[in-house]
């Protein structure tokens, strides 16, 4: 059995002790120090990414404009650079950031994967060797509903993540929404990023979640709040396009948070500097509980399992991050300053990964003439 010792969270606290885990899975916690851990500190479950687009990693160049400039479908630059990459490099901009994750603490992440079935290939090409679960949410290639398209992409996503619902003809949003509603998978879109959008209209297609609602009313974020809907904020992403998201009107309004970091050529997809701009950017408009931004940067699991559980305990999947930090009863406020330098171990799958030794990138294949998306 490995074991690391210090201060793990429980769910609730920060108790001293040990955890241990076998097989992938934490079969041990104890109040006792072990004497021989593989690394000492605040220990915390693997953190999960709410929401990224991790394709447009393959964006490297300088970023000006304005979000219908770089991001909005079908003309943003995203879009235009995704059409003509090569599909060798898309899938290494995006390994690389499933890379950055995993060095980072980050367990898992919901990924709103562009370019229709070919897109989704991709993603899980890059996946494949990474100890990260992905969760791909597709999307048709193009902007309207086509019944054969749908039913090939939802054999074979988890679900189905859209740019927003007023980018498409309402009836086509409606049935794409109807299907994955029939397969059993969710269904999620960003809404109120770039203009305020109908939420009654939104609702209606029983979201798993939305992103953003940074032009959302009080009314439309507690209509979010009553209807059960979690709202996922993409703080660094909104800052970039000169937003600020209000997180204690949210929290007025009784909205489950999530945390996500958002397009990769915009952000690297590093939950510690979200999670410390989420807190600074929350003391803007009020302030936000320490534990609560860190709860927002472990709730996406719950797309997986409903239940899931915000702490370290017998039986959870052994996805573990130690870090070089103070801990005891202020360990949630020595999170909110955690850079990636603090980080002394990361378990994923039951297997530590200390500094350099991470996932190599994938050999080279036959360079690929097929554009990534059309
Ligand atoms: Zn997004």
């Amino acid at each position: 059995m490995d074991c690391v010792s210090g201060w793990f969270y429980d769910g609730k606290r920060f108790r001293r002790g040990t955890v241990g885990w076998e097989d992938g899975v934490v079969v041990e916690t104890r109040s006792s120090v072990a004497r021989d851990p593989i690394a000492t500190g605040l220990i915390i479950p693997a953190l999960w990414n709410a929401h990224t687009h991790l394709g447009d990693a393959v964006v490297t160049q300088e970023l000006k404009g304005t979000i219908e400039d770089l991001v909005a479908p079908p003309h943003g630059l995203k879009h235009r650079i995704l059409a003509t990459a090569k599909d060798d490099a898309v899938v290494d901009a995006m390994h690389r950031a499933m890379t950055t994750m995993v060095r980072t603490g980050t367990g898992g992440f919901a990924d709103f994967r562009e370019g229709g079935l070919r897109g989704l290939k991709l993603l899980f090409a890059a996946n494949a060797a990474v100890p990260l679960h992905g969760v791909a949410l597709g999307r048709p290639v193009g902007l309207a509903y086509e019944p054969k398209e749908a039913a090939a992409l939802l054999r074979t996503c988890d679900g189905i993540g859209l740019s927003a619902a007023s980018d498409w003809p309402a009836d086509d949003v409606r049935k794409l929404s109807e299907d994955a509603r029939r397969a059993g998978k969710p269904f999620a879109v960003h809404c109120s990023e770039r203009v305020r959008e109908d939420i009654d209209t939104v609702l209606d297609l029983r979201p798993a979640f939305l992103i953003h609602m940074v032009r959302a009313t009080d009314s439309d974020l507690e209509r979010c709040a009553d209807a059960g809907v979690p709202i996922v904020v993409c703080p660094r992403s909104n800052a970039f396009f000169g937003m600020t998201p209000d997180l204690p009107r949210l929290l007025r309004a009784g909205v489950e948070v999530w945390l996500g970091t958002d397009n990769a050529m915009i952000n690297a997809p590093s939950m510690l500097r979200e999670i410390e701009f989420a807190y600074r950017v929350a003391r803007l408009r009020g302030q936000v509980s320490a534990r609560e931004v860190f709860h927002m940067a472990l709730r996406g699991r719950k797309l997986l399992d409903s239940t899931a559980f915000p702490g370290i305990r017998v039986g959870e999947p052994a996805n573990l991050m130690v870090l070089d930090l103070p801990g005891g009863p202020h360990g949630h406020a020595s999170l909110m300053r955690a850079g990636e330098s603090d980080i002394a171990l990361v378990v994923a799958g039951g297997v530590p990964w200390h500094g350099a030794q991470f996932p190599a990138m994938p050999r080279r294949r036959k360079a690929s003439r097929r554009p990534a998306t059309s």
